[in-house]
């Protein structure tokens, strides 16, 4: 059973003409780590809110470990759905000392088990002699440690995150990354994480949900998301892409200026087709007969980018060891790489792979 499930949830607050969250469904499985992604704006927060108690859906249905959050009978406050939250600040309380922040929320408990309740969740975010101090006695990153033992501490089924890691500076954000993502694992949550952050995302989470407009544009794997996008939105927010126009042929490929690709979807002959290509499926070679012209190098230390332009004015692009090195107005023939080709349809709504 889905330890989160959401049902065709729609959220537009008041005085705004567009749903800041459109008719979204997804669930997460016990232990599981979904990621919300999306640029800003998208919804991640309303969303991440709505499962919290802080927002409430004007249609769908929240189910938390089975039990059905909102009804016509009314809601379930956020204090009673077992949730634990962590903010973009911390959000410590800065007259409390670190033990005192993390026993906040043990208010059930009697003082011995806070005692020990306090005890365990500093020795597992590694601040076993740190319960004394006050937050401005912290760093960054060990204030985001204690929100966690903070919001773990009561014992909650889902740990809902919302940007964790972005008010610290980017060494610490890796780290807190590997550290936190350790840290849920072995105690087994169910998490979800807000990010506008596509490496974050893909290196913390089971699941990707990407987030455009309000709406779910794909719920998958990182591999699957990354390397199978459903649509061109998702192409491109996760990575470099180039979208490269072509037609079906009638051998049956998809013929394009760079060359045919295999028509895995099976369009129509005639169809114009629209196929993804990523940086690193490009190989350029350079080649006085070549169709492309280097147009520009960026170097991004262990590889270098090309920007190409082909002979219908098209640009894309392909990334090389950062020892190789083609100057611009270089000629290049361009040998794709490609292990899986992702073709959308021409008219950039309706994606299929
Ligand atoms: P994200 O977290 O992806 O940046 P949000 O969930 O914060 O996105 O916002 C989604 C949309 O809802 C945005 O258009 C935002 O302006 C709008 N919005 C968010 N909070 C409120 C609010 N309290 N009142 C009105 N509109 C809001």
């Amino acid at each position: 059973m889905p330890i989160i499930e959401l049902t065709n949830i729609t959220k537009t607050y008041p005085n705004t003409k567009a749903p800041a969250i459109a008719d979204v469904s997804l669930s997460v499985e016990p232990g599981e780590i979904l990621a919300l992604l999306g640029p800003s704006g998208s919804g991640k927060t309303t969303l991440l809110r709505l499962i919290a108690g802080f927002e409430f859906p004007d249609t769908g249905a929240i189910l938390l470990g089975g039990v059905r959050m909102n009804s016509t009978h009314g809601f379930v406050p956020t204090e009673d759905r077992r949730v634990g939250m962590v903010f973009q600040d911390g959000g410590l309380f800065p007259h409390l000392t670190v033990s005192q922040n993390i026993a906040f929320g043990l208010y059930r408990y009697n003082k011995i088990e806070q005692d020990k309740k306090v005890s365990e969740m500093l020795r597992l975010v590694s601040l076993e002699s740190f319960g004394q101090r006050y937050p401005h006695e912290l760093s960054g990153g060990q204030q985001q440690r204690v929100a966690l033992a903070r919001a773990l501490a009561p014992n909650p089924i889902v740990l809902l995150m919302d940007e964790p890691f972005s008010s610290l500076d980017p060494d610490m954000r890796a780290r807190m990354r590997d550290e936190v993502h350790a840290i849920l694992r072995r105690i087994g949550i169910t998490a979800i994480l807000v990010t506008h952050d596509h490496d974050e995302a893909f290196t913390m989470a089971d699941k990707v949900a990407v987030l455009n407009a309000g709406k779910l544009e794909q719920i998958d794997t990182p591999e699957m998301i990354y390397h199978l996008p459903q649509t061109p939105f998702v192409a491109d927010f996760v990575g470099s892409a180039d979208f490269v126009s072509g037609e079906v042929k009638t051998d049956g490929f998809i013929h394009t200026e760079i060359g045919r690709f295999p028509n895995e979807g099976k369009h129509p002959i005639g169809n114009s087709i629209v196929v993804m290509i990523r940086p690193d499926d490009i190989h350029l070679v350079p080649d006085r007969n070549g169709i492309a012209e280097v147009i520009s190098k960026q170097f991004r230390g262990s590889e270098n980018l090309y920007a190409l332009t082909l002979p219908s004015g098209q640009r894309v692009h392909s990334s090389a060891h950062s020892l190789a090195f083609y100057p611009v107005g270089t000629r290049v023939r361009l040998e794709l790489t490609a292990t899986h080709t992702v073709v959308f349809r021409d008219d950039k709504e309706k994606a299929e792979k």
